[in-house]
């Protein structure tokens, strides 16, 4: 069956298959737009699905069961420690405090962007050895707001300031870098957007997190990346460039996000993806996170006339992402 008979973005219609099958799995098997032979491994083949229908505006979609296995996971978490914090006032009005941490598996310096002032690190208020009020302070472990002559970490009339209550599971997205998307104006991907619409969301509901993982180019690197996009060029889709370079469809890991979700004391969380595979992958093997609501993230340009990234490059990106890669997303019609 050739992907020409399906409108562009029309999602598969996927029964429910058996983990026995996945290799059977026609959506799998069909045809990339430039005709090499590149068999799709394992690791990229998405579990059963039922297409859900996505309005114009993101609806939650409550996750009644983790469906997918969670094989493949590390059995033991990375240990994460936030290195220090500091608010940061932004265009848009709304303040953030953003969290930089250093783990034992690289040496990237991931981050967390937090909404709101209820979140906070563990270990970036764990008190260390030796250190000063002032060291406290420097490094963000204090409490409210500072200012200056300000003495102590520790709480003070600033911290009074509580916003309303949050009785939601927090809302979360995971977010791997993207230099062309973020900051190099690329209409290639809808990167910069998903990071916008994250912000926009959490800042209505002064409350939320993004987990900034510094994994560019699904994890092969910018170097890779630009060469992937040459072999886009040439006519691959994402998956095929990937795979024609030898590196995985998708190289990207998710277990330094469940880590720092843990360590700013986030177990029930409503996750902002169109991504089945993300929901397993950030629960971790042992569901030490339990994602409660999955809100989709539908491209602006599919629900206004105006905005939004318009691009033959990114219309063929998120035909991939559907069709390739089990994304759950459906253009509405
Ligand atoms: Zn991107």
């Amino acid at each position: 069956m050739s992907s020409s008979q399906f409108p562009p973005f029309l999602s598969p219609k996927l029964e429910p298959h058996s983990e026995s099958d996945n290799a059977e799995n026609p959506r799998m098997l069909r045809p990339s737009p430039i005709s090499l032979d590149v068999s799709v491994p394992p690791t990229i083949i998405s579990p059963s699905f039922t297409p859900v229908t996505v309005p114009s505006t993101p609806v939650p979609i409550p996750i009644i069961s983790t469906p997918q296995p969670s094989d493949g996971l590390p059995d033991i978490l990375p240990e994460v420690e936030c290195v220090v914090r500091a608010r940061i006032p932004t265009t848009s009005g709304t303040e953030i405090f953003l969290h930089l941490y250093k783990n034992n598996m690289d040496d990237k310096e991931h981050l967390a962007i937090v909404f709101g002032n209820k979140i906070r690190s563990k270990s970036l208020d764990r008190v260390r050895e030796g250190e000063t009020e002032m060291d406290r302070m420097i490094r963000g472990a204090y409490i409210g707001r500072l200012y200056p002559g300000r003495q102590t970490s520790g709480e003070d009339t600033t911290s009074l300031e509580e916003n309303a209550s949050n009785d939601r599971a927090t809302l979360v997205r995971i977010h791997s870098e993207c230099y062309t998307g973020e900051t190099a104006w690329s209409a290639r991907c809808d990167c910069g957007e998903q990071l916008d619409e994250a912000a926009r969301l959490m800042s209505k509901e002064n409350h939320g997190v993004v987990v900034y993982l510094r994994q560019e180019g699904r994890g092969i690197g910018l170097g890779e990346k630009l060469k992937a996009y040459n072999l886009q060029d040439l006519g691959a889709d994402t998956v095929t460039a990937n795979l024609l370079l030898r590196h995985p469809a998708d190289a990207r890991s998710y277990s330094l996000a469940t880590a720092i979700l843990l360590d700013l004391d986030q177990t029930e969380i409503r996750l902002l993806t169109n991504n089945p595979d993300k929901i397993a992958a950030v629960e971790g093997k042992h569901r030490e996170i339990k994602v409660r609501e999955r809100v989709p993230m539908v491209p602006i340009a599919w629900r206004r006339n105006s905005g939004g990234i318009r691009s033959k490059e990114v219309e063929g990106y998120l035909k991939t992402k559907i069709e390739r890669m089990g994304h759950m997303l459906d253009r509405p019609m």
